[in-house]
């Protein structure tokens, strides 16, 4: 082959190898999905065997495709933690479903660019429809609705706080954080998505914007504690801009008391945010929807696509009931971009520029499992993590939260042991992979039942191992029984 055709062949190959390389693709990956039960959910490959491994490749020369895939996926099968493990009780990083994969793959193929309405009409279009669907679902159906996918829930938090201090203060998109005349503050629980520091700090107001309201001793925004943070920031000339209030934290999937923290909101004209990055889910089961009562009294709500509803890493969804301050707080204009449909085009109404078509994952699946399926999967995981509740207690450990939101977080009453060691021991052990986390000050072992992957006997097998290594630490006598 001439060197010019075999770039052209590394490039786009062929339509036979093309077909080969995808097949090849999809035995690889089926052959790692399918084979997970049977490993460990976490890397067997060390940090130093991975950049051994790294170091052949200098990119000197061509490489063969198909030995190159498969190298690439192996590296991947046993350097990462499988989060779609059927025992991977994580961090809501899903289990994605196969439509939100495909549309994955549609969307580098066909490659849309979003950043403009008139470049992808059609794409804009698609993920305007879901939007709007979705802020119904939150139970809003004015006519201004609106909003866009986000990589995550960090950059859809952050789109609300700029849009709330461009609302609140005119001059705060011209002149920034000097326009307030004292320092701007906004207010989420102790128990919040800590992300919130960054955001003040991107947005320019500072990390001292930042004021954390203590919890009610449930994980819960004490609003007494809220309404007299505020009143004390107006008496000191600061200005309060934006209450935060969580839907579902991510510690524990507790709900902040949405309807009292709106009433604080409307007296203190603060600009209400509700993060349900995780638990906006819920909005799709009949059964559970009802604990998010009071989130349609937002201004504005995080959802994250690629945790609950499954979708593929990096897609998060921010919602406005009034979208129209959008184009307020994103509006630029630059010579060389098309002429598009002012209201419409992306860039000039989001962060972002260049933007991919991330809302294909959501779009597709929710056409292929619809509303039901959906509901079917979120009270699954309910489902799942009432009966690990029912477990764990019969086995004399205590669940401290209220596991509704399929997050549980519990300490063993028996052995005395740290929630630290009971879960290294777990995840050295290589059954399943759970993880710490602090809840109201206590440190605490956190299961999360949210994969589609998940069944009954992998919650007998997580309580198994959670029992066994509670059982070493009393054998080998590192933990105080107690009394
Ligand atoms: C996960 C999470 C975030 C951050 O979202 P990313 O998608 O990781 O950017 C924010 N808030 C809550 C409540 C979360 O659970």
């Amino acid at each position: 082959m001439k060197q010019r055709d075999r770039y052209q062949e590394c490039v786009y190959p062929s339509p036979e190898s093309r077909a080969a390389l995808w097949d090849q693709t999809n035995r690889l990956l089926d052959g790692v999905l399918d084979g997970l039960p049977n490993r460990s959910p976490s890397p067997s490959l060390d940090m130093s065997a991975i950049r051994e491994r790294l170091r052949t490749y200098d990119f000197r020369e061509a490489r063969d495709p198909a030995v190159t895939l498969s190298d690439v996926v192996d590296i991947l099968a046993s350097g990462i933690v499988h989060t779609q493990h059927p025992r991977y009780f994580g961090l809501f990083n899903p289990s994605p479903t196969f439509p939100g994969i495909v549309a994955d793959a549609i969307a580098s193929t066909i490659n849309p660019q979003l950043a403009v309405w008139s470049h992808a009409p059609a794409a804009v279009e698609m993920e305007r429809h879901v939007v709007r669907w979705l802020c119904r679902s939150v139970g809003w159906h004015d006519e201004g609705i609106g909003g866009h996918f986000t990589s995550g829930g960090a950059e859809a938090n952050y789109t609300a706080t700029l849009s709330a201090l461009t609302r609140v203060e005119e001059g705060f998109s011209d002149r920034g954080a000097r326009a307030f005349g004292g320092q701007p503050r906004i207010y989420a629980s102790a128990e919040s998505h800590l992300a919130w520091y960054k955001i003040a700090h991107q947005t320019g107001i500072g990390r001292a914007a930042v004021r954390l309201i203590p919890t009610d001793g449930s994980g819960r925004m004490d609003v007494g504690e809220l309404d007299a943070a505020v009143s004390e920031d107006s008496d000191l000339g600061r200005v309060p801009v934006m209450v935060a209030a969580t839907a579902g934290t991510t510690n524990a999937g507790m709900i902040d008391p949405l309807a009292e923290i709106r009433g604080v909101a409307l007296r203190r004209r603060l600009w209400l945010h509700v993060d349900a990055a995780w638990g906006g889910a819920v909005r799709l089961s009949p059964t559970s929807r009802r604990l998010l009562a009071g989130i349609e009294e937002a201004d504005s709500v995080t959802i994250d696509a690629h945790k609950w509803l499954a979708a593929p890493m990096g897609a998060g969804i921010i919602l406005f009931r009034n979208a129209e301050i959008l184009g307020r707080t994103f509006r630029v204009e630059a010579s060389y971009m098309p002429e598009g449909v002012a209201e419409l085009d992306p860039y000039t109404h989001s962060a972002q520029w260049s933007r991919r078509f991330v809302g294909l994952r959501l779009f597709l699946s929710l056409a292929i499992l619809g509303e039901e399926g959906y509901a079917w999967m979120i009270d699954r995981g309910v489902g799942l993590a009432a009966e690990l509740a029912r477990l764990l207690k019969e086995s004399d450990w205590s669940v401290v939260n209220d596991p509704s939101l399929a997050v549980v977080c519990f300490v063993d009453n028996r052995s005395g042991q740290e929630p630290s060691e009971i879960v290294a021991r777990v995840v050295e052990e290589g059954r399943a992979w759970i993880s710490v986390a602090r809840f109201e000050g206590q440190a605490v072992v956190r299961a999360c039942m949210t994969s589609h992957r998940s069944t009954e006997a992998d919650i007998r097998e997580l309580i198994q191992a959670l029992n066994r290594a509670r059982d070493d630490a009393v054998t080998s006598g590192t933990g105080s029984p107690a009394e």
